[in-house]
């Protein structure tokens, strides 16, 4: 099937209980590793690309990745996403060059200001086909080059999305319910530890996503921010030579959980970045006399499949809904 917009499979997990995945891509073994795995598992999938992938990759060949991934995967529904569109301009080159859904994300500016940006990046969207994501609420942490600080960032108001939403028009919505974006979500000060001594995340707030849907019956709510950053691929990462102390993450019981409610979309970027990492690293530590980038990149890839069927199956619950 061709690339599809978003709609049909929001509605589909909106009514059946679970979330669609939507990773990150930047190059060719991450949307092979991502696909590879959405077609084994029959499961629909959304490839974003944020402001920074584009600088890194080049539009176009971030987009004939995806197209190529289409060919090759003729079983189940893929969507191109742009990531954190940071103005009406970046969406519209996205919408006129191939995506089939884009994000304005105006969620630091004041609410009218969201509300028109997003407005007019809707207006635009629609009349080509395209589906939009905007976001009410600000996430901590570090993505791209966009950097937020926890004293700066803020818990979606519910009392706001039904005229946000009524006055944008927007298909989907991004909210603030503690995720944060990077693999330091969170300090040590901000935890708690568990019997064994591992850092325990601050719970998300069930009670503001609840709300916003009770105001948003039926309406897709997204999740960004929502890496596990899973202990393995970080011990791996510090084991063979890293350095990343505290790193941490969402649990993936808390994502399951919003996965059955009114979530439909989960935003993971850096567990992809952690995997290929932990395996490149081991690769070399055992293997000092390669290099030809194929024999590291191809465990590499692997190892994104590895993690993202995980997700599917685990954390998702989206396989067997292609
Ligand atoms: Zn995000």
């Amino acid at each position: 099937m061709p690339l599809v917009t978003t709609t049909e499979m929001f509605k589909k997990a909106y009514d059946g209980g679970y979330a669609v995945g939507a990773f990150n891509v930047n190059n060719m073994e991450i949307v092979q590793g991502i696909t590879e795995a959405c077609q084994e598992q029959h499961a629909p999938v959304v490839l974003q690309v944020s402001k920074g992938a584009r600088a890194y990759a080049n539009h176009t060949y971030l987009v004939k990745m995806v197209e190529a991934a289409v060919i090759e995967c003729p079983d189940i529904p893929i969507a191109l996403h742009l990531d954190h569109g940071p103005d009406f301009e970046t969406c519209k080159a996205c919408i006129d060059g191939g995506f089939s859904s884009v994000m304005i994300d105006c969620s630091s500016r004041p609410f009218d200001e969201n509300v028109e940006e997003t407005k007019k990046v809707v207006e635009y969207a629609h009349a080509h086909g395209v589906v939009v994501e905007a976001e009410l609420g600000t996430l901590a942490g570090v993505e791209d080059d966009v950097k937020v600080s926890a004293a700066d960032s803020s818990y979606t108001h519910p009392e706001e999305v039904e005229e946000f939403v009524t006055r944008t028009g927007c298909d989907s919505l991004a909210i603030a319910i503690g995720t944060s974006h990077g693999a330091y979500k969170f300090t040590p000060e901000q935890c708690t530890r568990n019997a064994d001594g591992v850092l325990v995340p601050p719970p998300l707030r069930f009670d503001v996503l609840e709300e916003v849907s009770k105001r948003l019956p039926g309406f897709p709510i997204v999740l960004h921010g929502s890496s596990s950053v899973p202990r393995e691929f970080v011990d791996k990462i510090n084991k063979f030579g890293g350095k990343m102390p505290d790193a941490i993450g969402i649990p993936e019981e808390e994502l399951r959980h919003a996965a059955q409610l009114s979530v439909c979309k989960i935003n993971i970027d850096s567990d992809i970045r952690l995997a290929i990492t932990a395996s490149i690293r081991e690769h070399f530590a055992e293997h000092p006399d390669h290099f030809d980038p194929r024999q590291y990149l191809k465990p590499a890839r692997q190892a994104v499949k590895d993690m993202v069927t995980h997700k599917l199956i685990n954390v998702l619950g989206c396989n067997g809904k292609a």
